[in-house]
């Protein structure tokens, strides 16, 4: 057995720095504020589209309602700008969840103010307010101090399941905190840090990360903390053009960044200094343009003048797939290619069965549209964690601190802490 990888413990894992799971709070009869991540698409006809956030916060609200406490959720809904637009209203969202608590869920006609203020004090024990978008007030984003004391004002307890926004210092997620005496995780949160919370710890290795998606820029941060962390990155994605091209290829019409040639070169440098082994396509899917009706592979040394490289081709996907089977923990961020267009997807997908199949492997996925690439491989429930947060699982992979999970750490904690064994 590898150092590190004890069996896992019968009993769940104590949350990092003594943030209490929402199991562990007083929460009968109290006035309970949970912060959930409501912002889910809408059809044109203003109905919920997709309701997998909203399905996602059911254990929390669930749990809640079975101690009696007197819930009241809040959530922002698009980018109404701290105005208040009809468009961005949660009522769709108000409806959507009372159909899936078979229960009433009263949505309060704005987040703060008198409106607000009757609705969360009229609520009785196992009873559901709903507060209207918290963007509609310039104070979420803004982070207003009076704004985040009026929030307070209406809990006796905070908790937290708002994973995808935990990486900003908004009002109901960092600025309202200390203002409510008793605070915790819920479970999608729990569920977040347990398993982000492993992979910058001791891990099994061999510990691979593949890396795909749009941009370099957006993700050379992410790229060096792992070189810290892995003993492999697997590229893919148009970030692979561009280190393609770092090498000298020609890739004709793909997606480059030409002014990070230089941050490709310097990343592989560091990366076989530290003696960290990265994959690059040796083949490549490519076509005139992302509607053409045909395709073909080549040699990334042979990309023909007038394409642009899509996918990764197959080839490359042999390749990463042995390093994904070898892995015994794995992250994934970034697709392979362009996964929205089904001739384009043939990699994303390849690599999505691939990590499903590992059995043995920690398999963690990042990022928006690695979510959905692994849903759309049919494999988001075969491995081990997907997260629900773009931005913020990248910035917790890197190490950096959310202010939203800080604002959950207990100030003063008892002087028998556990967990120091
Ligand atoms: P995530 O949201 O998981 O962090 P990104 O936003 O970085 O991922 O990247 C996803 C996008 O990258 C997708 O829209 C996909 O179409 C695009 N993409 C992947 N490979 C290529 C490619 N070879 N050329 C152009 N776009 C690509
Ligand atoms: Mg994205």
């Amino acid at each position: 057995m590898w150092p590190g990888s004890s069996p896992e413990s019968c009993e769940a894992m104590a949350l990092p720095h003594g943030i209490p799971h929402v199991q562990e709070l007083p929460v009968e009869g109290k006035r309970v504020f949970v912060r959930v991540d409501f912002n889910v698409p809408l059809s044109k006809d203003r109905k919920v589209s997709d309701d997998q956030r909203i399905r996602a916060t059911l254990p929390t609200i669930q749990h809640l309602v079975d101690r009696g406490a007197r819930i009241i959720l809040a959530s922002h809904l698009g980018r109404p700008d701290g105005q208040v637009k009809p468009e961005y209203s949660l009522e769709p969202v108000a409806a959507r969840l009372a159909e899936l608590l078979d229960r009433d869920v009263v949505l309060a006609d704005e987040p703060v103010g008198d409106g607000a203020r009757k609705v969360t004090g009229d609520l009785r024990d196992g009873q559901i307010a709903l507060l209207e978008n918290l963007r509609f007030h310039p104070g979420e984003e803004g982070n207003d101090e009076q704004f985040a004391r009026t929030l307070a004002s209406y809990a006796d307890v905070y908790v937290n399941d708002a994973f995808g926004t935990a990486h900003r210092a908004h009002a109901s997620t960092a600025g309202m905190v200390p203002f409510v005496p008793i605070k915790g995780a819920g479970f999608v949160m729990a569920k977040e840090i347990e398993f982000l919370t492993k992979l910058l710890g001791e891990v099994e290795r061999p510990y691979l990360a593949v890396v795909g998606g749009a941009k370099v820029s957006d993700k050379i941060e992410v790229l060096d903390a792992l070189l810290e962390r892995v003993n492999a990155i697997a590229i893919g994605g148009a970030m692979a053009n561009t280190f393609l091209k770092a090498q000298g290829k020609e890739l004709a019409k793909s997606k480059v960044e030409e002014d990070k040639l230089a941050i490709a070169r310097n990343f592989l440098r560091k990366a076989s200094e530290r003696g960290v082994t990265v994959y690059l396509p040796t083949d490549v899917v490519v076509a005139p343009g992302l509607d053409a009706e045909e395709s073909s592979t080549v040699s990334v040394d042979q990309v023909p003048a007038g394409t642009m490289a899509l996918d990764i081709g197959p080839a490359t996907v042999e390749a990463y797939r042995k390093a994904v089977k070898d892995a015994r923990t794995i992250f994934w961020n970034g697709p392979m290619g362009v996964f929205e267009k089904p001739r384009f997807a043939a990699g994303t997908v390849a690599i999505g069965r691939a990590l499903a199949d590992n059995r043995l492997a920690l398999s963690v996925v990042g990022g928006g549209d690695s979510a959905a690439a692994v849903a759309q491989a049919g494999v988001a429930d075969k491995v081990s964690h997907v997260s629900t947060g773009g931005g913020a699982s990248l910035e917790f992979i890197q190490g950096l601190k959310l202010p939203g999970i800080e604002a959950l750490i207990p100030k003063s904690r008892p002087s028998e802490t556990r967990g120091t064994t």
